[in-house]
Protein backbone atom coordinates (compact mmCIF):
# COMPACT_ATOMS: atom_id res chain seq x y z
CA UNK A 1 0.00 0.00 0.00
CA UNK A 2 1.60 3.37 -0.57
CA UNK A 3 1.82 5.98 2.16
CA UNK A 4 -0.32 8.66 2.12
CA UNK A 5 0.91 12.20 1.95
CA UNK A 6 -0.27 14.34 5.23
CA UNK A 7 -0.05 17.79 4.60
CA UNK A 8 0.43 18.81 8.26
CA UNK A 9 1.70 17.28 12.09
CA UNK A 10 1.24 18.63 15.26
CA UNK A 11 4.04 19.98 17.29
CA UNK A 12 4.92 19.19 20.92
CA UNK A 13 2.77 22.20 21.75
CA UNK A 14 -0.52 20.83 19.66
CA UNK A 15 -0.22 23.41 17.47
CA UNK A 16 -0.76 22.28 13.55
CA UNK A 17 2.94 22.69 11.59
CA UNK A 18 2.01 22.81 8.06
CA UNK A 19 4.78 20.91 6.09
CA UNK A 20 5.88 24.27 4.03
CA UNK A 21 7.28 25.20 7.64
CA UNK A 22 8.71 21.73 9.09
CA UNK A 23 11.86 21.06 9.34
CA UNK A 24 13.74 19.10 7.09
CA UNK A 25 15.38 15.68 8.59
CA UNK A 26 13.83 16.45 12.36
CA UNK A 27 12.73 12.95 13.74
CA UNK A 28 10.64 11.51 16.41
CA UNK A 29 8.96 15.41 16.44
CA UNK A 30 5.82 16.05 14.84
CA UNK A 31 3.19 13.71 15.61
CA UNK A 32 0.19 12.46 13.40
CA UNK A 33 -2.73 14.80 13.97
CA UNK A 34 -4.62 11.34 13.87
CA UNK A 35 -3.37 8.47 15.44
CA UNK A 36 -0.59 10.23 17.21
CA UNK A 37 2.50 8.32 16.20
CA UNK A 38 5.24 10.26 14.45
CA UNK A 39 5.52 11.77 11.36
CA UNK A 40 8.91 12.35 9.41
CA UNK A 41 8.77 15.54 6.86
CA UNK A 42 9.97 15.26 3.46
CA UNK A 43 11.37 17.90 1.60
CA UNK A 44 12.90 16.71 -1.15
CA UNK A 45 13.64 19.25 -4.22
CA UNK A 46 12.02 17.93 -6.86
CA UNK A 47 9.15 15.94 -5.11
CA UNK A 48 6.16 17.18 -3.39
CA UNK A 49 6.67 18.45 0.49
CA UNK A 50 4.64 16.13 3.01
CA UNK A 51 4.36 13.97 5.84
CA UNK A 52 4.51 10.66 6.40
CA UNK A 53 4.27 7.91 9.13
CA UNK A 54 7.82 6.75 10.57
CA UNK A 55 8.87 3.61 8.84
CA UNK A 56 7.10 0.79 10.73
CA UNK A 57 4.45 2.59 12.77
CA UNK A 58 1.47 1.27 10.68
CA UNK A 59 2.78 -2.46 11.36
CA UNK A 60 1.07 -2.87 14.32
CA UNK A 61 -1.04 0.31 14.57
CA UNK A 62 -3.77 1.43 12.73
CA UNK A 63 -4.16 5.09 11.53
CA UNK A 64 -7.50 6.63 10.49
CA UNK A 65 -6.18 8.88 7.74
CA UNK A 66 -6.14 5.72 5.42
CA UNK A 67 -7.76 7.13 2.39
CA UNK A 68 -7.09 10.49 0.75
CA UNK A 69 -10.92 11.12 1.68
CA UNK A 70 -9.57 11.49 5.18
CA UNK A 71 -7.03 13.78 4.70
CA UNK A 72 -9.21 15.90 2.88
CA UNK A 73 -11.86 16.12 5.75
CA UNK A 74 -9.10 16.92 8.20
CA UNK A 75 -7.73 19.69 5.84
CA UNK A 76 -11.46 21.01 5.40
CA UNK A 77 -12.18 20.75 9.10
CA UNK A 78 -9.07 23.27 9.49
CA UNK A 79 -11.29 26.07 7.35
CA UNK A 80 -13.26 26.32 10.31
CA UNK A 81 -12.33 29.21 12.06
CA UNK A 82 -11.76 28.75 16.15
CA UNK A 83 -14.70 31.09 16.59
CA UNK A 84 -17.55 29.39 14.26
CA UNK A 85 -15.85 26.27 16.77
CA UNK A 86 -16.63 28.39 19.69
CA UNK A 87 -20.48 29.44 18.82
CA UNK A 88 -21.37 25.99 17.40
CA UNK A 89 -20.51 24.76 20.98
CA UNK A 90 -22.46 27.70 22.33
CA UNK A 91 -19.32 29.04 24.27
CA UNK A 92 -19.65 32.62 25.44
CA UNK A 93 -16.28 34.29 24.08
CA UNK A 94 -14.47 36.21 27.10
CA UNK A 95 -12.76 39.09 27.46
CA UNK A 96 -11.11 41.98 29.31
CA UNK A 97 -10.65 45.63 28.15
CA UNK A 98 -10.49 48.70 29.38
CA UNK A 99 -12.74 51.58 28.99
CA UNK A 100 -12.06 55.12 28.64
CA UNK A 101 -11.78 56.66 31.70
CA UNK A 102 -9.40 53.27 32.74
CA UNK A 103 -11.74 51.22 34.21
CA UNK A 104 -10.97 47.30 33.35
CA UNK A 105 -14.30 45.05 32.63
CA UNK A 106 -14.68 41.57 31.77
CA UNK A 107 -17.64 41.25 29.00
CA UNK A 108 -18.90 38.40 27.01
CA UNK A 109 -19.15 38.62 23.42
CA UNK A 110 -22.01 36.41 21.66
CA UNK A 111 -23.31 36.73 17.76
CA UNK A 112 -26.58 39.01 17.30
CA UNK A 113 -28.90 37.57 14.69
CA UNK A 114 -28.12 37.40 10.66
CA UNK A 115 -29.79 39.04 8.15
CA UNK A 116 -29.07 36.19 5.41
CA UNK A 117 -30.89 33.47 7.52
CA UNK A 118 -33.70 35.54 7.83
CA UNK A 119 -36.42 34.51 4.95
CA UNK A 120 -37.79 37.37 2.76
CA UNK A 121 -40.94 38.42 3.67
CA UNK A 122 -40.56 37.50 7.75
CA UNK A 123 -41.08 40.35 10.09
CA UNK A 124 -37.77 40.41 12.11
CA UNK A 125 -39.18 42.84 14.84
CA UNK A 126 -41.85 39.86 15.79
CA UNK A 127 -39.35 37.57 15.73
CA UNK A 128 -37.50 39.43 18.40
CA UNK A 129 -40.58 40.18 20.23
CA UNK A 130 -40.97 36.07 20.60
CA UNK A 131 -37.94 35.49 21.85
CA UNK A 132 -37.06 35.20 25.64
CA UNK A 133 -33.52 35.62 27.33
CA UNK A 134 -32.76 34.44 30.68
CA UNK A 135 -29.26 35.23 31.98
CA UNK A 136 -26.94 34.01 35.31
CA UNK A 137 -23.98 36.38 36.45
CA UNK A 138 -23.94 39.08 33.91
CA UNK A 139 -24.12 42.20 35.09
CA UNK A 140 -26.29 44.16 32.33
CA UNK A 141 -27.57 41.33 30.59
CA UNK A 142 -28.64 41.92 27.18
CA UNK A 143 -33.01 41.91 26.07
CA UNK A 144 -34.54 39.98 23.21
CA UNK A 145 -33.55 43.68 21.03
CA UNK A 146 -29.87 43.16 21.65
CA UNK A 147 -29.88 40.70 19.16
CA UNK A 148 -31.48 42.12 16.36
CA UNK A 149 -29.41 41.88 13.04
CA UNK A 150 -28.51 45.38 13.40
CA UNK A 151 -26.21 45.14 16.02
CA UNK A 152 -22.38 43.68 15.05
CA UNK A 153 -22.55 41.59 18.29
CA UNK A 154 -24.05 41.53 21.55
CA UNK A 155 -21.60 42.55 24.52
CA UNK A 156 -22.14 42.22 27.91
CA UNK A 157 -20.53 42.52 31.27
CA UNK A 158 -19.77 40.06 33.28
CA UNK A 159 -19.71 39.29 37.14
CA UNK A 160 -16.15 39.36 38.09
CA UNK A 161 -16.64 37.34 40.91
CA UNK A 162 -18.87 34.17 39.46
CA UNK A 163 -18.07 31.04 38.72
CA UNK A 164 -19.68 30.52 35.87
CA UNK A 165 -21.90 32.43 33.66
CA UNK A 166 -25.02 31.43 31.62
CA UNK A 167 -27.39 33.32 28.93
CA UNK A 168 -29.90 31.29 27.47
CA UNK A 169 -31.61 32.23 24.48
CA UNK A 170 -35.04 30.66 23.27
CA UNK A 171 -36.16 32.12 19.67
CA UNK A 172 -37.91 31.13 16.61
CA UNK A 173 -36.30 28.77 14.15
CA UNK A 174 -35.54 31.23 12.43
CA UNK A 175 -32.83 32.81 14.52
CA UNK A 176 -31.56 29.35 15.33
CA UNK A 177 -27.74 31.18 14.80
CA UNK A 178 -28.45 32.57 18.47
CA UNK A 179 -30.64 29.54 20.04
CA UNK A 180 -29.13 27.51 23.01
CA UNK A 181 -27.91 27.98 25.97
CA UNK A 182 -24.43 30.15 25.73
CA UNK A 183 -21.92 29.20 28.87
CA UNK A 184 -18.36 30.26 29.72
CA UNK A 185 -16.25 29.76 32.89
CA UNK A 186 -15.74 32.39 35.43
CA UNK A 187 -11.97 34.00 35.70
CA UNK A 188 -9.68 32.23 37.96
CA UNK A 189 -5.66 32.77 38.29
CA UNK A 190 -3.67 31.57 34.95
CA UNK A 191 -6.39 32.39 32.94
CA UNK A 192 -4.36 35.09 30.13
CA UNK A 193 -6.23 37.17 27.61
CA UNK A 194 -4.61 38.98 24.70
CA UNK A 195 -5.20 41.46 22.16
CA UNK A 196 -5.32 44.92 22.53
CA UNK A 197 -5.86 46.96 25.74
CA UNK A 198 -9.80 47.91 25.05
CA UNK A 199 -10.40 43.97 23.99
CA UNK A 200 -8.14 41.00 24.93
CA UNK A 201 -9.90 37.75 24.22
CA UNK A 202 -8.94 35.12 26.48
CA UNK A 203 -6.55 32.35 25.28
CA UNK A 204 -5.86 28.51 24.75
CA UNK A 205 -2.51 27.79 25.64
CA UNK A 206 -2.17 26.68 22.01
CA UNK A 207 -2.53 30.46 21.27
CA UNK A 208 0.87 31.76 19.37
CA UNK A 209 1.61 35.59 20.62
CA UNK A 210 3.50 38.05 18.80
CA UNK A 211 5.17 40.69 19.69
CA UNK A 212 3.69 44.00 21.29
CA UNK A 213 -0.12 42.11 21.34
CA UNK A 214 -1.52 43.43 24.75
CA UNK A 215 -1.83 40.85 27.37
CA UNK A 216 -4.00 40.30 30.80
CA UNK A 217 -3.35 37.99 32.97
CA UNK A 218 -5.07 36.56 36.04
CA UNK A 219 -2.77 36.28 39.18
CA UNK A 220 -3.88 35.24 43.17
CA UNK A 221 -3.37 37.72 45.21
CA UNK A 222 0.62 39.42 46.19
CA UNK A 223 2.21 38.40 43.20
CA UNK A 224 5.32 40.95 42.84
CA UNK A 225 5.92 42.72 39.82
CA UNK A 226 8.62 44.69 38.28
CA UNK A 227 6.22 47.92 38.11
CA UNK A 228 8.38 49.49 35.27
CA UNK A 229 7.06 47.17 32.96
CA UNK A 230 3.65 45.68 34.08
CA UNK A 231 0.74 47.65 35.92
CA UNK A 232 -1.55 45.46 38.45
CA UNK A 233 -5.69 46.43 37.85
CA UNK A 234 -8.19 45.07 40.00
CA UNK A 235 -11.46 43.65 38.43
CA UNK A 236 -13.84 42.88 41.73
CA UNK A 237 -11.49 40.26 43.72
CA UNK A 238 -10.03 39.33 40.71
CA UNK A 239 -5.45 40.78 40.62
CA UNK A 240 -4.73 41.55 37.09
CA UNK A 241 -1.38 42.06 35.43
CA UNK A 242 -1.70 44.13 32.29
CA UNK A 243 1.79 44.26 29.74
CA UNK A 244 2.37 44.41 25.82
CA UNK A 245 4.37 41.23 25.00
CA UNK A 246 8.29 41.96 24.40
CA UNK A 247 11.52 40.39 24.93
CA UNK A 248 11.50 41.77 28.44
CA UNK A 249 8.13 40.85 29.56
CA UNK A 250 8.58 37.08 28.03
CA UNK A 251 9.60 35.22 31.38
CA UNK A 252 6.22 36.84 32.79
CA UNK A 253 4.34 35.42 29.66
CA UNK A 254 6.27 31.90 30.30
CA UNK A 255 5.36 31.56 33.97
CA UNK A 256 1.33 31.82 32.24
CA UNK A 257 2.36 28.46 29.93
CA UNK A 258 2.62 30.46 26.79
CA UNK A 259 5.97 31.58 24.68
CA UNK A 260 6.62 34.68 22.60
CA UNK A 261 6.84 32.52 19.71
CA UNK A 262 6.61 34.96 16.82
CA UNK A 263 8.62 32.64 14.27
CA UNK A 264 5.43 30.62 14.52
CA UNK A 265 3.05 33.19 14.60
CA UNK A 266 2.10 32.32 10.72
CA UNK A 267 0.62 35.52 9.40
CA UNK A 268 -0.79 39.30 9.85
CA UNK A 269 -3.97 40.43 8.37
CA UNK A 270 -4.19 44.28 8.32
CA UNK A 271 -7.08 45.78 7.35
CA UNK A 272 -6.02 48.65 4.80
CA UNK A 273 -9.59 50.04 4.00
CA UNK A 274 -11.19 51.57 5.32
CA UNK A 275 -8.86 53.62 7.05
CA UNK A 276 -10.38 53.67 9.94
CA UNK A 277 -10.80 50.38 10.97
CA UNK A 278 -8.27 49.44 13.68
CA UNK A 279 -5.96 47.37 11.64
CA UNK A 280 -5.71 43.65 13.78
CA UNK A 281 -7.82 43.68 16.35
CA UNK A 282 -11.48 41.09 16.35
CA UNK A 283 -13.72 43.97 16.89
CA UNK A 284 -16.27 44.70 14.58
CA UNK A 285 -15.15 47.20 11.89
CA UNK A 286 -18.08 49.94 11.31
CA UNK A 287 -18.38 51.38 8.14
CA UNK A 288 -20.61 52.80 5.16
CA UNK A 289 -22.42 49.92 3.09
CA UNK A 290 -20.67 48.78 0.11
CA UNK A 291 -17.51 50.57 1.11
CA UNK A 292 -14.53 48.64 -0.26
CA UNK A 293 -12.69 46.79 1.96
CA UNK A 294 -8.98 45.79 1.47
CA UNK A 295 -7.12 43.22 3.26
CA UNK A 296 -3.32 42.78 3.35
CA UNK A 297 -2.40 39.43 4.01
CA UNK A 298 1.10 38.74 5.12
CA UNK A 299 3.34 35.78 5.35
CA UNK A 300 6.04 35.25 7.45
CA UNK A 301 9.52 36.36 5.44
CA UNK A 302 10.63 32.82 4.42
CA UNK A 303 7.45 31.31 3.33
CA UNK A 304 4.28 31.52 0.67
CA UNK A 305 1.44 29.83 2.23
CA UNK A 306 -1.79 29.80 0.21
CA UNK A 307 -4.35 31.49 2.21
CA UNK A 308 -8.02 31.17 2.25
CA UNK A 309 -11.23 33.48 2.53
CA UNK A 310 -13.62 31.77 4.23
CA UNK A 311 -17.42 32.44 5.68
CA UNK A 312 -17.98 33.07 9.79
CA UNK A 313 -20.31 30.73 9.72
CA UNK A 314 -18.97 28.62 6.82
CA UNK A 315 -20.99 29.17 3.40
CA UNK A 316 -23.23 25.77 2.80
CA UNK A 317 -22.02 25.63 -0.39
CA UNK A 318 -18.24 25.27 1.39
CA UNK A 319 -17.38 28.21 -1.01
CA UNK A 320 -13.87 29.55 -0.09
CA UNK A 321 -11.70 31.95 -1.86
CA UNK A 322 -7.55 31.86 -2.97
CA UNK A 323 -5.35 34.62 -2.51
CA UNK A 324 -3.17 34.18 -5.63
CA UNK A 325 0.97 33.20 -3.70
CA UNK A 326 3.13 36.32 -4.35
CA UNK A 327 6.11 34.86 -3.12
CA UNK A 328 7.76 34.57 0.32
CA UNK A 329 7.27 37.60 2.91
CA UNK A 330 4.94 39.12 0.21
CA UNK A 331 2.00 41.15 0.94
CA UNK A 332 -1.21 39.77 -1.30
CA UNK A 333 -4.42 41.44 -1.12
CA UNK A 334 -8.05 40.29 -0.50
CA UNK A 335 -10.56 42.82 -1.65
CA UNK A 336 -14.17 43.28 -0.62
CA UNK A 337 -17.25 45.13 0.42
CA UNK A 338 -18.73 46.08 3.64
CA UNK A 339 -22.50 44.71 3.39
CA UNK A 340 -25.30 46.74 2.07
CA UNK A 341 -26.76 45.79 5.72
CA UNK A 342 -25.90 43.77 8.75
CA UNK A 343 -22.84 41.86 9.31
CA UNK A 344 -20.49 39.98 7.54
CA UNK A 345 -17.78 37.99 9.17
CA UNK A 346 -15.10 36.22 7.31
CA UNK A 347 -12.06 34.65 8.09
CA UNK A 348 -8.07 35.12 6.67
CA UNK A 349 -7.00 31.25 7.19
CA UNK A 350 -3.68 29.40 6.21
CA UNK A 351 -3.99 26.51 4.60
CA UNK A 352 -3.28 23.15 6.43
CA UNK A 353 -2.81 25.13 9.73
CA UNK A 354 -5.41 26.17 12.81
CA UNK A 355 -4.38 29.94 11.90
CA UNK A 356 -7.56 32.51 11.76
CA UNK A 357 -7.72 36.04 11.64
CA UNK A 358 -11.47 37.36 11.72
CA UNK A 359 -12.48 40.89 9.83
CA UNK A 360 -15.98 41.60 11.13
CA UNK A 361 -18.02 44.13 8.71
CA UNK A 362 -20.48 45.78 10.10
CA UNK A 363 -22.82 48.44 7.53
CA UNK A 364 -23.98 51.32 9.51
CA UNK A 365 -25.75 53.89 7.47
CA UNK A 366 -24.08 57.51 7.23
CA UNK A 367 -25.69 60.39 9.28
CA UNK A 368 -26.34 62.09 6.59
CA UNK A 369 -25.44 62.71 3.24
CA UNK A 370 -21.79 63.63 3.19
CA UNK A 371 -20.26 65.47 0.34
CA UNK A 372 -17.89 63.85 -2.14
CA UNK A 373 -14.32 65.10 -0.60
CA UNK A 374 -15.72 63.29 2.93
CA UNK A 375 -17.46 60.73 1.51
CA UNK A 376 -13.84 59.84 -0.55
CA UNK A 377 -12.72 59.07 3.42
CA UNK A 378 -11.90 55.23 3.52
CA UNK A 379 -10.81 55.33 -0.60
CA UNK A 380 -8.03 54.23 -2.16
CA UNK A 381 -6.92 56.22 -5.05
CA UNK A 382 -5.94 59.49 -7.17
CA UNK A 383 -8.04 62.87 -6.97
CA UNK A 384 -8.09 64.73 -9.49
CA UNK A 385 -10.01 68.00 -9.48
CA UNK A 386 -9.37 70.00 -12.41
CA UNK A 387 -12.52 72.46 -13.05
CA UNK A 388 -13.74 71.95 -9.35
CA UNK A 389 -15.68 68.59 -9.67
CA UNK A 390 -14.06 65.95 -8.26
CA UNK A 391 -13.43 62.42 -9.77
CA UNK A 392 -11.78 59.41 -7.71
CA UNK A 393 -9.71 57.17 -9.92
CA UNK A 394 -9.26 53.81 -8.01
CA UNK A 395 -7.65 51.05 -8.52
CA UNK A 396 -10.60 49.14 -6.72
CA UNK A 397 -13.72 50.10 -8.23
CA UNK A 398 -15.20 52.78 -10.72
CA UNK A 399 -12.85 54.95 -12.87
CA UNK A 400 -9.15 53.63 -14.00
CA UNK A 401 -8.08 56.42 -16.17
CA UNK A 402 -8.21 60.31 -16.70
CA UNK A 403 -7.46 61.70 -19.99
CA UNK A 404 -6.51 65.51 -19.33
CA UNK A 405 -6.71 67.69 -22.46
CA UNK A 406 -5.02 70.67 -23.37
CA UNK A 407 -7.36 73.29 -21.71
CA UNK A 408 -8.09 71.39 -18.55
CA UNK A 409 -5.69 72.30 -16.21
CA UNK A 410 -4.19 75.34 -17.49
CA UNK A 411 -0.41 75.51 -17.37
CA UNK A 412 1.31 72.45 -16.53
CA UNK A 413 2.87 74.09 -13.43
CA UNK A 414 -0.63 73.94 -12.06
CA UNK A 415 -1.32 70.46 -12.23
CA UNK A 416 -0.21 69.08 -8.96
CA UNK A 417 -2.33 71.60 -7.36
CA UNK A 418 -5.49 69.36 -9.71
CA UNK A 419 -3.78 65.58 -8.52
CA UNK A 420 -4.32 64.07 -4.92
CA UNK A 421 -3.43 60.78 -3.07
CA UNK A 422 -6.35 59.38 -1.53
CA UNK A 423 -5.21 56.45 0.99
CA UNK A 424 -4.00 54.78 4.17
CA UNK A 425 0.03 56.77 4.94
CA UNK A 426 2.68 54.28 3.95
CA UNK A 427 1.41 52.18 1.81
CA UNK A 428 4.10 51.24 -1.41
CA UNK A 429 3.38 52.09 -4.39
CA UNK A 430 5.01 52.32 -7.68
CA UNK A 431 4.72 55.59 -10.20
CA UNK A 432 5.71 55.60 -13.83
CA UNK A 433 5.22 58.21 -16.32
CA UNK A 434 6.33 57.94 -19.92
CA UNK A 435 7.41 60.15 -22.58
CA UNK A 436 7.77 60.67 -26.32
CA UNK A 437 11.01 58.96 -28.09
CA UNK A 438 12.18 62.64 -28.96
CA UNK A 439 11.94 63.84 -25.45
CA UNK A 440 14.90 65.23 -23.54
CA UNK A 441 13.21 63.23 -20.34
CA UNK A 442 13.13 59.27 -20.32
CA UNK A 443 11.01 57.43 -18.61
CA UNK A 444 10.65 58.05 -14.67
CA UNK A 445 9.92 54.66 -12.67
CA UNK A 446 10.03 54.93 -8.63
CA UNK A 447 9.04 52.99 -5.84
CA UNK A 448 7.62 55.29 -3.02
CA UNK A 449 5.33 55.63 0.25
CA UNK A 450 4.99 58.83 -0.42
CA UNK A 451 3.17 59.44 -3.17
CA UNK A 452 1.66 63.07 -2.60
CA UNK A 453 5.62 64.28 -2.47
CA UNK A 454 6.10 62.31 -6.13
CA UNK A 455 3.16 64.26 -7.44
CA UNK A 456 4.49 67.81 -6.84
CA UNK A 457 6.46 66.67 -9.92
CA UNK A 458 3.73 65.93 -12.34
CA UNK A 459 3.99 69.20 -13.67
CA UNK A 460 7.25 69.26 -14.81
CA UNK A 461 6.97 66.14 -16.42
CA UNK A 462 4.23 67.08 -18.39
CA UNK A 463 6.30 70.50 -19.47
CA UNK A 464 8.72 67.83 -20.62
CA UNK A 465 6.20 66.17 -22.85
CA UNK A 466 5.07 63.06 -20.28
CA UNK A 467 2.21 61.82 -21.78
CA UNK A 468 1.31 58.89 -19.32
CA UNK A 469 1.50 58.91 -16.03
CA UNK A 470 0.24 54.92 -14.08
CA UNK A 471 0.48 54.94 -10.56
CA UNK A 472 0.47 51.02 -9.43
CA UNK A 473 -0.94 49.80 -6.42
CA UNK A 474 1.37 46.93 -5.93
CA UNK A 475 -1.02 43.96 -5.77
CA UNK A 476 -4.16 45.57 -6.11
CA UNK A 477 -4.36 47.52 -9.59
CA UNK A 478 -3.20 50.86 -11.04
CA UNK A 479 -4.59 54.24 -12.34
CA UNK A 480 -3.52 56.36 -15.35
CA UNK A 481 -3.39 59.39 -16.17
CA UNK A 482 -3.06 60.61 -20.01
CA UNK A 483 -1.57 64.08 -21.03
CA UNK A 484 -1.13 66.15 -24.65
CA UNK A 485 2.44 66.34 -25.64
CA UNK A 486 2.91 69.95 -23.75
CA UNK A 487 6.23 70.64 -25.23
CA UNK A 488 6.24 74.38 -26.41
CA UNK A 489 9.05 73.67 -28.74
CA UNK A 490 7.30 70.65 -30.55
CA UNK A 491 5.28 70.78 -33.89
CA UNK A 492 5.59 74.34 -34.51
ZN1 LIG B 1 -1.57 8.57 11.77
Amino acid sequence: MSELAIPFALDPHGVEVPITEATRGRIDYYRCPECGNWLTPFKGAQRKHHYRHKAGVLDDDECELSAISDINRMVDDLRTSDIEKEEQERNIRVYIGEEPGGRHRIFGVIPSADWDQIPVGVDIDSLIQQTSVNSTNIIHPPTSRSFHPSEAEVTFELDPDSDEYEISIDAPDELDIINGTWTANGVEPGDLFVGDQTRARRASSKRQIKTNEWVYGVTSEGTTIDPDEISSHHIGDIELLSFPAREDTADVLSEFGLDLRTDEYGFDADVILPTSAHPTADKPIHATPDEPVLIGVTPSKDLDPVFEIVSVPRAENNETVELEQTGPGNTRFYRTKVPTRGSRRISVHQRNSNRHRLVHLHAVEPKDQEPLSRSMYGRLGLKISPDGTETLLSPLDGDRSYEFDAGDAGSPAALPAFVDYVGPQGLELEIEATFPSNAAMSSVHRSTTDLQSELTNVGHWVSQGCTNLTVTFDGIGDVELTFPDQRSEVSK
